[in-house]
């Protein structure tokens, strides 16, 4: 498993990542991936040789079930704190509210939650747009809507790294909007991509999208932008 930038380890799975931080005090995850991720993630620490880092922190970017599935089980099993957006507390205990094109995610998730034996849990620290996490230098959680409604980023300023959720996927060189299915409101998770670039990173990293630098997905990310504005 790869580190993409300094102290940012990368957990990959099929169609899907996630993320390790590891700061002076320890670990913290972003996520927590979705079917095989705790196995995915000890593997990853024992590659590192993080395995005996203390787990300090479960951070989350929205409620979707392919990112909060082992959340539960992680922060139970390190005693670690959870994190995680406001806005999706309705993700988080297993009744999610979704409408129009979302409904069809909202059934995907109902079978998911039944067949995969979803935990909820009930973060220690909810999070609203601005709010700081005392990781690294400070991480500031930056409110991204749209995919879900309480999507957010994490923005480490320091070295101008935005981890994005599921703003947009970053597959064979190009970013792509989430399916609409997958999205609350699309419309407005454009204008989240706008808020995104107007923090001017220096990179950014998806939860979806191949192998590649934060540089490299930021310049798919402002080609995508172009492209929509075009239209
Ligand atoms: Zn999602």
């Amino acid at each position: 498993m790869p580190i993409v930038h300094p102290g940012i380890l990368e957990v990959r799975a099929l169609g899907l990542n996630f993320f390790v931080l590891r700061d002076d005090k320890g670990l913290y995850v972003i996520d927590g991936g979705f079917i095989g991720g705790w196995r995915l993630f000890q593997h990853a620490l024992r590659q590192e040789g993080w395995q005996d880092e203390p787990v300090r922190g479960v951070i989350v970017t929205h409620g979707h079930l392919d990112h909060i599935l082992n959340v539960s089980h992680l922060a139970k099993a390190y005693g670690a704190w959870i994190a995680a957006p406001r806005l999706d507390a309705d993700h988080y205990a297993g009744r999610p509210k979704y409408s129009g094109h979302s409904r069809v995610t909202g059934w995907l998730e109902a079978v998911g939650r039944v067949t995969l034996a979803y935990h909820k849990f009930k973060p220690d620290h909810w999070l609203d747009d601005g709010d700081r996490l005392e990781i690294f230098s400070g991480v500031q959680a930056v409110h991204l809507p749209g995919h879900t409604r309480g999507h957010m980023g994490f923005w480490w300023e320091e070295q101008g790294i935005l981890f994005t959720g599921d703003l947009f996927v970053s597959y064979r060189d190009q970013a792509r909007l989430p399916l609409n299915i997958f999205n609350i409101d699309s419309e407005q998770n454009v204008r989240s991509i706008q808020t995104a670039l107007a923090i001017n990173p220096r990179g950014v990293l998806p939860n979806h999208g191949n192998l590649a630098s934060p540089e490299e997905h930021l310049c798919r990310l402002k080609k995508l932008f172009e492209r929509l504005s075009d239209h």
